[in-house]
């Protein structure tokens, strides 16, 4: 294995070898093929990392934002010019299709353009005689050194949600990719360095819970983003505020979406089959159960079962391919085991992705899609977070039993509503306790220039990801009070 590349850490504006004693391997999810080795750097290149943030900081905040965003522009034409390559990349690591990782690559770009307008983004503002001849007015400056932590089923978006906004407000960065895809952001910082942007104000340390706690800890880290599942959120939220600091913490996700009678069933069983199985059901928006209403169940299910059967399941670089696979053999065994606890608690299994074997790629963590029927909506199926192609169907005979049901479980991330009706939607967009809403609508990925908003277990802070969330959430509120009394009378 000695003559694999082992992924590399860039700090201060080098890309330097990790000293770590513990390496992982990086796996090709759909043919188990060992792609790079990844260190588990050590505390001290975390600390490195935020030291030279630090020391960069004096020249970034000072820098014009007209100036700052300069190297924005050129990273977004360097990222259109390696927009296959990055594409592919995700692929390879973490085995969503390639049309998938170009739509993940394009969603990143877009926070960049996003980014782009801070100049009048991150301005303040000003109210003239709060008192006769006293002015007020609120600035934003630059909250320090940040710093991302990232899951792994966005290997090249995630990161993007939060670092064009952090830099452009003039804050310097460090960011801890996912031991299990740190591929993608090699390439991106690849980029980041041909940008020409001054040392430090960007840097990439690789590893796992040990250099998570360094970030947590380290004085000069003033602002912490986190996505990844909901127990790590919470903890990450918990030692960041412990220490000070101000933290966005993402979590995971269980998704309902609800089917009325009057929906356009073909409309609705093509968007859910998308949302469920897309990512092979590894986005924290894929849809995760489907509560159909009154006379929607039969056809939906036969539709729905349908799709699941016939989705073409295989190597994302392959032509005609529309679901990978899952990311880990573990994570494949963790499904399976939680499609069997379904069928235990009194669900039909009735599509059964479980022991896929696809040819020419026996060696791959593939799980087929897989339907769960008459799913106990009070059962631990309906409730856990699955992160796999498994959609649970429920029933209910009205659309105010859905509602509850949404709002009976512990997460927030999104929920959907099928239907015809105005007024049923409007009733779910009011109602249904989650941040982000789908009104016939599958994975309602808010644009860069919304917040992506997870509400309950799903999110731990105030100031979401991506737009004007961002840019407060990089920036800290200076109110200054002035007043300059002058006797005109006098010369100067
Ligand atoms: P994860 O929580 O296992 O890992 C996320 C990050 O936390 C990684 O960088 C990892 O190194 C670090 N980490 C893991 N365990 C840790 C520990 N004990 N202490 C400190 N750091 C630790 O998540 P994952 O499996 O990579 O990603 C999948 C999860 O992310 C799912 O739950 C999914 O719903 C969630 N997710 C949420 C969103 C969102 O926007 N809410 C988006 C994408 C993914």
């Amino acid at each position: 294995m000695t003559h694999l590349n082992v992924v590399q850490n860039y700090i201060n504006g080098e890309w330097c070898a990790s000293s770590a004693t513990e390496h992982l391997d990086v796996m090709n999810p759909a043919t188990a093929e060992v792609l790079a080795r990844m260190p588990l750097s050590p505390a001290d290149e975390v600390n490195q990392a935020a030291e030279a943030a630090q020391a960069a900081l004096v020249g970034w905040r000072r820098t014009p934002p007209m100036e700052r965003v300069q190297y924005l522009f050129k990273l977004k034409n360097l990222l259109e010019e390696h927009f296959d390559d990055l594409a592919r990349t995700i692929t390879l690591e973490c085995g969503k299709t390639l049309t998938e990782s170009k739509g993940e690559m394009r969603r990143a770009i877009e926070n960049v353009e996003v980014a782009c307008g801070i100049p009048i983004l991150m301005q303040g503002h000003t109210a003239e005689d709060i008192a006769q001849g006293i002015d007020e007015l609120m600035i934003r400056q630059p909250v320090g050194v940040a710093a991302a932590i990232c899951p792994f089923n966005f290997p090249g978006m995630i990161v993007f949600w939060f670092l064009p906004y952090a830099i452009a407000c003039g804050n310097t960065y460090i960011v801890k990719p996912s031991e299990r895809v740190p591929l993608t952001l090699q390439k991106v910082f690849q980029l980041l360095d041909k940008t020409g942007l001054p040392k430090g104000v960007v840097n990439l340390v690789n590893g796992a819970k040990e250099a998570v706690d360094a970030i947590l800890d380290h004085p000069a880290v003033r602002a912490i983003s986190f996505v990844g599942s909901t127990p790590v959120a919470r903890y990450v939220y918990s030692r960041a505020s412990a220490n000070g600091k101000r933290a966005q913490c993402q979590g995971g996700a269980k998704n309902p979406v609800i089917v009325l009678p009057d929906a356009d069933i073909e409309m609705t069983t093509r968007i859910a089959a998308d949302s469920a199985f897309g990512c092979a059901g590894q986005r924290c928006l894929a849809a995760s159960v489907a509560v159909t209403v009154g006379a929607a169940r039969q056809s939906f299910t036969e539709a729905i079962a349908a799709a699941a059967s016939s989705r073409v399941v295989g190597f994302g670089l392959d032509e005609g391919v529309q679901m990978g696979p899952v990311i880990t053999a573990q994570s494949r065994e963790r499904i399976e085991g939680l499609i069997q606890k379904g069928a235990d608690e009194g669900a039909t299994v009735l599509v059964d992705g479980r022991q896929s074997k696809i040819p020419s790629y026996e060696r791959g963590n593939f799980v087929r899609p897989t339907i769960l029927q008459n799913v106990n909506p009070a059962g631990e199926i309906a409730r856990t977070e699955i992160f796999g192609p498994v959609l649970s169907l429920i029933h209910l005979e009205t659309i105010d039993e859905a509602i509850a049901l949404v709002n009976s479980g512990e997460y927030g991330n999104m929920a959907c509503l099928f239907t015809n009706s105005g007024a049923a939607a409007r009733k779910f967009r009011y109602e249904a306790e989650a941040g982000n809403i789908g009104i016939n609508i599958g994975v309602a990925a808010p644009m860069a220039f919304f917040p992506f908003s997870g509400w309950k277990a799903s999110f731990f802070g105030d100031l979401h990801g991506q737009g004007h969330h961002a840019v407060e959430f990089f920036t800290q509120t200076k109110v200054v009070v002035e007043r300059w009394p002058r006797d005109w009378s006098r010369q100067f």
